[in-house]
């Protein structure tokens, strides 16, 4: 089996095929951890369910909303918590059986032999019966269906990571920093991630990360960002199978992806280990984890409108939803439902088929058919 990408993804889906015996190789352009590629805010749960606690760094039970006509502070139901990349990684990585190569992908590399899917990198033509794409926005191994930004469903991201520290978990709503989006400060303990994410992928984020920076009393410096996708794509494609950014599997609105590709890429390291376990076929899984994630779908939908909602209300009128959404029931009612869009509970060993029965009734599965995987 290939893994493409050694993020949170891939590496969630290699960590569920450990003890499998399975013959599973990661590839990453980077070694684990190298590279972060987001401000590392999650709900503590999900540290707590994926047995990732020891990578926290700072824990928020608030948070704290500004907007340029006054600040609330939201009373949290769960906590929010932020890690630190690399140990998080390795200890993703120390729970797997895998073997890691570093390679740059490319793309697909034309039919494979006898149903295997082969993948083009900088080393060589690689190829698996199982093909994991979990590279991020960019799809490397679709068939079809390209994103080029600024013209495609993509919001983008821009941090800085100065030292030093702070109480708050923080946003900002409020047009002079980004006209559609919000910026952010996420202390973990010895430095602040401050950040602007734009909905609008034509607004460039570089100018105002500045301003919120140094508006914050700090020097902007290590810049990192990415393009974030804010449209649920199909989980598998032509013989291989998407999770995490790759199949748009960040929240729209909160860009919150980094629990969904964890969600998502174990659903799929079930659904694989089932097919090394002879349980079930690489067609019959194709079709189980497509019909997961399209079950999703409306969810990904309403977060979707409200993120094109919010930028049409006007500033005030901001301010006065944001004061009276602050109300404990109604933080507590929606902060709850959020957090049930990809649950801790779905990594329970004892709930594994609880979430995904839900899934599979709670949503529109009508394009899981369509999503059949025909080997090339
Ligand atoms: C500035 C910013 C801040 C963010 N903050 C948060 C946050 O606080 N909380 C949150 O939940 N989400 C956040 N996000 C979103 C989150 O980062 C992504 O949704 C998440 O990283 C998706 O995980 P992934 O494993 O699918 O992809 P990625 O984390 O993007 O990993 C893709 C992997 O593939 C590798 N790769 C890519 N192309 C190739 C190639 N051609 N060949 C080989 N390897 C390749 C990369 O090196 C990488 O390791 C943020 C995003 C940005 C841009």
């Amino acid at each position: 089996m290939l893994v493409c990408g050694a993020s949170f993804a891939g590496l969630a889906v290699a960590r569920e095929l450990a003890g499998s015996g399975a013959d599973v190789l990661v590839i990453d352009r980077y070694e684990i951890g190298e590279r972060q590629t987001s401000a590392c805010g999650i709900p503590t749960d999900w540290l707590r369910a994926t047995g990732l606690m020891a990578a926290e760094r700072q824990r928020f039970s608030e948070l704290v909303v500004h907007t340029p006509h006054g600040t609330t502070r939201y009373d949290l139901p769960w906590s929010f918590s932020t890690f630190d990349y690399r140990q998080l990684c390795e200890l993703m990585w120390s729970h797997c059986d895998a073997a890691f190569e570093t390679a740059k992908v490319d793309g697909r590399a034309g039919p494979g032999e006898g149903g295997e899917i082969a993948v083009e990198t900088d080393r060589g033509t690689i190829s698996a019966p199982l093909v994991v794409d979990a590279l991020g926005w960019r799809r490397m191994l679709a068939l079809t269906d390209g994103y080029q930004p600024p013209d495609a469903p993509l919001s983008r991201g821009l941090e800085v990571h100065p030292a030093g520290t702070g109480p708050d978990l923080e946003i900002w709503i409020d047009r002079q920093y980004v006209p559609a989006g919000y910026g952010w400060s996420f202390p973990a303990e010895d430095e602040v991630r401050i950040g602007i994410g734009s909905f609008d992928p034509r607004f460039h984020v570089k100018d105002t990360t500045v301003l919120l920076t140094e508006d914050l009393g700090k020097e902007p410096n290590e810049y990192q960002g990415n393009w974030i996708p804010h449209k649920l794509r199909r989980g598998t494609e032509g013989g291989v199978f998407f999770a995490g950014d790759s199949a748009g599997h960040c929240l729209p609105l909160t860009a919150e992806g980094i629990r969904t590709a964890i969600y998502f890429g174990a659903e799929l390291g079930r659904e694989l280990r089932a097919v090394v376990d002879g349980e079930r076929t690489r067609e019959e899984a194709a079709a189980r984890y497509a019909e997961f994630n399209d079950s999703h779908e409306w969810k990904f939908r309403w977060m979707l409108r409200a993120q094109q909602l919010l930028p049409r209300v006007p500033a005030r009128l901001q301010q006065l939803m944001i004061r009276l959404c602050g109300g404990k029931r109604f933080v507590d009612w929606s902060f709850g439902h959020y957090l049930r869009i990809a649950p801790p509970d779905a990594l329970s060993a004892d709930d594994q088929e609880g979430p995904r029965e839900q899934q599979r009734h709670a949503g529109d599965t009508g394009r899981a058919e369509r999503d059949l995987v025909q080997a090339e």
